[in-house]
């Protein structure tokens, strides 16, 4: 049998022998997968960890992105989702998108114009009444998951987001669903009257129906990286706080890492050795953990600090090949192909991932090629770009249980 380390002997050698060994991957070992230029010998290694853990298996899931709203009280340099929220009623009507009420009292976002191009918004916020049309819409096609994250709001009080759950869990009994960032999260704690702690908010809203927390909000854990680009926001300290809360309480939760702005490879290390380090503290001693981990590339279109290149291709298949190698205890690593591009994403099946996320429909983010808000792929289109990676397609909840098919319904295996 040929070994990761026969066939990386050179300058990867003694990291290959460590991966083939199972031993742990170091800081330096990571500085130096990212000093290296043998892609293939990264990917090789990344995909024999891979293989390890889930085979030939590839994870899709039939879920649905709502963003609730784009208004944010910050103004993140890598972002290009947010708006100011404006400060009176009348231009905050000007600039909202129209929405439009269905025949049975819902509401629909139009995803097309009259002319049948595709509808896009600047600003806008959501009722519940139209996040819950949006949901329904996705159970009633057979989504399992319900992805649910915003920018931190202004006005609206914690009762709305609690009310939100509530009101998905009434009308989708059987929907996951994965809400609120750790930045959303902490802007609860603070909009709450009287103030809660962040247990307080995570109670909120799991008794109002929220089962997992999205792994948004991470960006770069270091303060020259925070200071430089995200400067207003929550650092690693309210982030970790957050997750910690959650799997204390056993809420399962994903990881993210946002790369290709003003980090420097050393900060990508450093960022994924504190998630790691967090996960084998809650796999020891906490009733949840990290599920998956997210490594998301950089888009600057449209954002401050669009005078970046952002990262190239091969940046994006070492990032998840690497991440794959030193996040030893995350069971799954995504290319989430909104960020990725589908195209990438499939390659990146045999570069360390095991999970392409799913069918998402609406996205609004990000906007990678010239794309619109209607950012969809098909189940077919789905399996099909697994299967031509070589791999087994096989649909996932949000918790990676399998999911047995019939149409719209559905069973956990
Ligand atoms: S990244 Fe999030 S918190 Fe920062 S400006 Fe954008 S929406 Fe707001």
């Amino acid at each position: 049998m040929t070994t990761a380390s026969s066939e990386t002997r050179g300058a990867l050698a003694d990291v290959a022998d460590k991966i083939d060994a199972g031993v742990r991957l170091s800081f330096e070992d990571g500085v130096r997968l990212y000093r290296s230029h043998d892609i293939h010998a990264i990917g090789r290694m990344a995909n024999r960890v891979r293989e390890r853990l889930h085979g030939r298996i590839a994870y899709y899931n039939v879920n649905r992105h709502i963003n609730y709203t784009n208004y944010c009280i910050l103004r993140c340099k890598f972002c290009s989702f947010y708006r100011p929220y404006p400060k009176s009623p009348d231009e905050r009507a000007r600039t909202a998108t129209p929405q439009v009420r269905t025949a049975d009292g819902g509401f629909v976002v139009p995803l097309m114009d009259a002319a049948g191009a595709a509808a896009e918004r600047d600003a806008y916020e959501f009722s519940i009444d139209e996040i819950v049309a949006q949901a329904r819409q996705a159970y009633e096609g057979g989504a399992t998951e319900v992805h649910i994250v915003g920018g931190l709001h202004p006005t609206l009080p914690f009762s709305y987001y609690t009310n939100m759950c509530a009101a998905i869990r009434a009308a989708c009994p059987r929907m996951h669903i994965k809400a609120f960032t750790a930045i959303e999260i902490i802007h609860f704690t603070r909009i709450s009257r009287p103030r809660r702690s962040i247990r307080e908010v995570l109670v909120g809203l799991r008794d109002a129906g929220l089962a997992s927390l999205p792994g948004g909000g991470a960006e770069i854990f270091d303060d020259r990286v925070h200071d430089e680009a995200f400067t207003a926001k929550v650092g690693e300290r309210g982030w970790f706080d957050v997750h910690r809360t959650a799997h204390e309480m056993g809420l399962f939760t994903n990881a993210t890492m946002l790369y290709g702005h003003v980090e420097r490879p050393e900060e990508r290390i450093a960022h994924l050795v504190k998630l790691r380090e967090h996960q084998d503290e809650s796999l020891r001693s906490r009733a949840a953990h990290f599920n998956c981990c997210i490594p998301l590339s950089f888009i600057p279109e449209g954002s401050a600090l669009a005078h970046l290149p952002g990262p190239t291709g091969l940046d994006d298949l070492k990032t998840l090949a690497i991440s794959r190698l030193m996040l030893d205890n995350v069971p799954h690593i995504k290319a989430f192909w909104i960020m990725q591009s589908a195209k990438l994403a499939q390659l990146a099946l045999n570069w360390g991932c095991d999970d392409f996320d799913g069918t998402v429909v609406q996205y609004d983010i990000t906007k990678r090629e010239g794309r619109g808000r209607h950012q969809e792929l098909t189940v077919d289109r789905l399996k099909r770009l697994i299967a031509e990676a070589g791999c087994i397609p096989v649909e996932r909840d949000t918790l990676y249980r399998r999911v047995l098919r019939n149409g719209s319904d559905w069973t956990i295996a």
